[in-house]
């Protein structure tokens, strides 16, 4: 499957927010976003006018690089909230946090969507006893998600837990920081996910 390999910070600079890609460092002086907040590349730092298409497509790519997809997959997961009764935009969002790999950086047990997805792929994690290793599998309220017995102990998992209790977990999970397990309570309401979310302008791009 096709995979981003290039430098994350400039996936920051390029939509000029923090987009929380790189654990720890996001949050010291290091983060790219505080020493050169501008476009990468020769001509980052002119000032040009956006468009209207344009202020579409970076929403749209800015929440799909959060959450660390490709376009492809950004896609597929629009379609199905589309398919959903409700409101397609919060449907989209929340397709996105139920995404295991989204679970498991949420629950703290690692420091980045991408390391979350790793530990999938590698069968490092449990949902209700069992081992799941799709990053996109999509997590049911009263689910429980647990690191394996092997993995829990390891050493980035912990610290990434210990820095995870740290900054707060969402309302709508449960972690036992002892066991490396929680439990996905309830589906987030809009209000709990982040608020420079538009995800308005992501219907309007897709509905072009
Ligand atoms: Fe983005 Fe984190 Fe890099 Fe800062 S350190 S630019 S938040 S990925």
């Amino acid at each position: 499957m096709a995979r981003y390999l290039d430098s994350k910070c400039r996936l920051c600079r390029r939509e000029g927010t923090k987009l929380f890609l790189k654990g720890e460092r996001c949050f010291s002086d290091k983060c790219a976003i505080e020493r050169r907040n501008y476009i990468p590349g020769q001509h980052g730092q002119r000032r040009r006018k956006v468009s209207d298409y344009g202020l579409h497509l970076r929403e749209k790519q800015k929440v799909k690089r959060v959450y660390g997809l490709m376009e492809g997959q950004f896609r597929n997961c629009f379609e199905d909230a589309e398919r959903m009764p409700g409101v397609t935009g919060e449907n989209l969002l929340i397709l996105l946090e139920r995404r295991l790999d989204n679970v498991v950086f949420r629950l703290g047990f690692s420091s980045s969507r991408v390391e979350a997805r790793q530990i999938v792929s590698h069968g490092q994690v449990l949902v209700n006893g069992r081992k799941v290793n799709i990053p996109s599998y999509l997590v049911k309220p009263g689910d429980a998600v647990a690191m394996t017995s092997r993995a829990r102990d390891h050493v980035r998992v912990r610290g990434a837990l210990e820095s995870a209790m740290r900054r707060g977990v969402p309302s709508w999970l449960e972690v036992d920081s002892e066991k490396v397990s929680g439990v996905f309570r309830a589906l987030p309401a809009r209000a709990d996910l982040p608020s420079d979310f538009n995800e308005n302008l992501i219907v309007e791009l897709y509905s072009k």
